[in-house]
């Protein structure tokens, strides 16, 4: 029998570079074909054949409030029928930038763009400008969208696919690039002692969230903020994935350390491409049109993608919003940690707000080392089993999963009564 699924997934390989519009989305990792989806509503999600699945992928974020949130499709109805786009500016921009600023203290003003890979070369483009300097530093494992400067040993697709970096990136074009292990605090004073006054800027994922999930050491982020502010290099915290994901506050809040520049994405789009970068007043005001840093996008700030933001914002600000969501987010985990457990195989797992990290070795992993030692034939077994459960999970050892607001008492028993069934089950294959 062939599905509809397979035969889509035969027709979209010739006429699409490996059957997807982002690498991610191939199970090259996992093996199999990739599922096409064809609705979504709340924590569930159709594929093509009609077949349900309980979805923590959340589009690879964005989806907090799970899919088609009535008050956010309202949101967007209600925008495009006025008009799509108007490359001129309007009041919903002025309001959701009120709002991002009054969100996250450390951000005075922010300039909105299409994609958080925009929005991260952007910044790095306007720390160079601001600093008059040329190289930066990033770590391994942390993944700032495809720019080439950025594209250093990059982790998420790159990383699935095997390849450090990717082929056509000019070796000058990476030349300034520092890379350094995350939480290697002595790695980082290492390159401030070496290259300090040299240095632009620092660009770090909070929580990094694209080698899987890895946490920051109790002062990792407190480091780097300290040799920044020594050698007047600029703080760039990417929060494409975790701002209103982690917390109201976003990982700045949660870990209390205030970036210079930050990026946004994912969630601020509410599901549409939009995202941002914002930061301290002085340094945002070096950009065009006030200052010589040019950036530029036809639909930055596009009408429709900033109402489904803005109406998404709104929500997330209601009151024990993300304390329920971290709560679910931590019973899943625990619950499949326990499911592994009764079953005596290698597995831990932990969670930040509403993302988490599930992870085939005996302990959680504090760097991109640890996390390639993880066990990636348990996990695409696990993947593969759950999925035939209905159960959606990042197709990659190497990505962080996503908890919704939608995800209630009932989806998270179906998860976890999976999950001991296909535990119940390992050693049989
Ligand atoms: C997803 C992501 C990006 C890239 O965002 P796109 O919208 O896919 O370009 C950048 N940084 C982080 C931390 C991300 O998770």
């Amino acid at each position: 029998m062939t599905s509809r699924n397979h035969q889509l997934f035969e027709q979209s390989q010739q006429y699409i570079p490996g059957g997807v519009n982002s690498p991610v989305r191939a199970f090259k990792s996992v093996g199999g074909d990739p599922v096409f989806f064809q609705r979504g509503a709340g924590a569930y999600f159709w594929d093509a054949d009609g077949k349900s699945y309980i979805d923590y992928v959340g589009s690879w974020g964005p989806l907090i409030l799970g899919h088609a949130y009535p008050d956010v499709i309202k949101a967007v109805q209600a925008v495009a029928e006025n008009g799509l786009t108007f490359g001129a500016p309007t009041e919903a921009e002025l309001e959701i930038a009120q709002l991002i600023c009054q969100l996250i203290p450390s951000i005075e003003q922010v300039r909105l763009v299409s994609s958080g890979t925009e929005a991260g070369m952007s910044a790095i483009r306007l720390a160079r400008g601001f600093t008059g300097r040329s190289r930066i530093i990033k770590f391994e494992g942390c993944y700032h969208g495809h720019d080439d400067a950025l594209l250093v040993k990059a982790g998420s697709g790159a990383l699935t696919f095997g390849h450090p970096s990717s082929a056509g990136v000019p070796a000058e074009t990476v030349g300034h690039t520092i890379v350094l292990d995350y939480n290697d605090i002595a790695g980082i004073e290492a390159a401030f002692n070496q290259w300090g006054p040299e240095i632009a800027a620092v660009i770090v994922e909070p929580v990094a969230g694209n080698m899987n999930l890895v946490a920051p050491s109790s002062d990792f982020l407190a480091k780097l903020r300290s040799l920044c502010t020594q050698s007047g290099s600029v703080l760039i915290f990417d929060e494409v994935m975790t701002g209103f994901r982690v917390g109201l506050g976003c990982a700045q809040g949660l870990y209390q350390i205030k970036p210079d520049l930050t990026t946004l994405g994912k969630v601020i789009g509410g599901g549409m491409p939009m995202a941002a970068f914002g930061g301290r007043r002085d340094i945002m005001q070096c950009l065009a049109p006030l200052g010589p840093v040019y950036q530029a996008g036809t639909l930055s700030g596009n009408p429709v993608a900033v109402a489904a933001g803005l109406a998404t914002l709104k929500l997330v600000q209601a009151p024990g919003f993300y304390e329920k969501l971290e709560d679910r987010t931590q019973q899943l985990v625990d619950g499949i940690t326990a499911a592994a457990d009764n079953h005596g195989i290698d597995f831990c797992a932990q969670s930040v707000g509403g993302m988490f990290g599930l992870y085939f070795r005996k302990d959680i992993p504090t760097s991109f080392a640890e996390v390639m030692q993880c066990n990636k034939e348990a996990f695409n077994r696990f993947f593969h089993a759950m999925l035939n459960e209905g159960i959606y999970f990042a197709p990659s050892a190497f990505e962080a999963g996503f908890v919704s607001s939608m995800h209630g008492d009932n989806e998270l028993n179906k998860t976890l009564s999976a999950a001991e069934k296909v535990f119940e089950h390992w050693q049989d294959k």
